[in-house]
């Protein structure tokens, strides 16, 4: 059987961009878990970073490599993509994570922002895409996942630049699925709803902030305003999601969206 199945993923190498916080970092954890080599990526602390890409290793006996490419600059991402190929031969599961997130009415909304959040939550993930596509074809497998969100199918107020990237990078998994159709490769993207980590806590200091509340009220009204579980998503639980798509029984499975969000998208 070609590519991911019994053997678990031994031999394949995961780009997780953004896996030095949050879900990124629980996907990549998953995929060296499996067996995978990781190359890891994100913003943050250089000694904690050395110290995490060290433990993971150490934890699963595979290679795990650092690159501090910043999702804006599409010369650097091509050179994550690269220096993966170079160091490990191949680059056989990309996932496109990395994201900000920033808020305001559209008519108060930041230009350089704007620009911030389109390009690092977008336009990323297709010159991600546009750099491993070729060998993933000449190998005739590969999964590329894109981490878009509840946002990606419906919208909130002011979240302009975030709904229209989200939205944009489940048509862009379409087009790549679409495309790669007969290849062995597949693209599908998965949409949380609300998960506990560094930015949606920003999110719900911000309106403890702004309205004089306590975080953990603030916390309830967040989960319960959108997500009718009243429960976050965890990044266990997304990681999950991630090696799923990664296996056999996904393999027919491309241009879709895998929605955990608590019933969030079905109201
Ligand atoms: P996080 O803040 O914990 O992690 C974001 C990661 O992206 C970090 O590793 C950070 O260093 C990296 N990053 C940010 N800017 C970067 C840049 N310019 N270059 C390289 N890396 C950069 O957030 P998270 O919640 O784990 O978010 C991960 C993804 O999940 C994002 O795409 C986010 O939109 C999406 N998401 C999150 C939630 C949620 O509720 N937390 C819900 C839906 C979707």
């Amino acid at each position: 059987m070609d590519g991911y199945g019994d053997k678990g993923m031994k031999g394949k190498t995961a780009v997780v961009t953004g896996s030095t916080s949050g879900i990124g970092a629980a996907m990549a954890a998953a995929f060296a878990a499996e067996g995978a080599n990781i190359v890891i990526n994100g913003l943050g602390d250089a000694a904690e970073i050395e110290k995490g890409r060290a433990a993971l290793g150490a934890a699963h006996g595979v290679q795990v490599i650092y690159h501090g490419a910043d999702m804006t600059r599409p010369e650097e991402i091509e050179d994550l993509i690269r220096t993966a190929e170079g160091q490990f031969g191949s680059v056989d599961i990309l996932v496109n994570n990395a994201g900000i997130q920033h808020t305001a009415p559209i008519e108060d909304f930041p230009v350089d922002k704007w620009n911030a959040v389109i390009a690092i939550n977008l336009s990323a993930a297709f010159h991600g895409m546009r750099a491993v596509l070729p060998g993933m074809k000449t190998r005739g497998w590969g999964r590329i996942i894109n981490v878009a969100s509840a946002h990606g199918l419906v919208a909130s107020v002011n979240k302009s630049a975030y709904v229209a990237a989200k939205h944009g990078i489940v048509g862009l998994t379409k087009v790549a699925a679409l495309e790669n159709a007969q290849s062995g490769v597949t693209c599908n993207a998965i949409c949380p709803g609300w998960v506990k980590t560094p930015l949606v806590v920003a999110q719900i200091e911000a309106r403890a902030k702004a309205n004089g509340t306590s975080v953990e009220d603030e916390t309830q009204a967040l989960l319960l305003e959108k997500q009718p579980s009243g429960q976050f998503t965890t990044v266990e639980q997304l990681a999950g999601a991630a090696v799923f798509l990664c296996g056999d029984a996904a393999s027919n499975m491309t241009g879709t969206t895998v929605t955990l969000d608590g019933g969030w998208t079905a109201q």
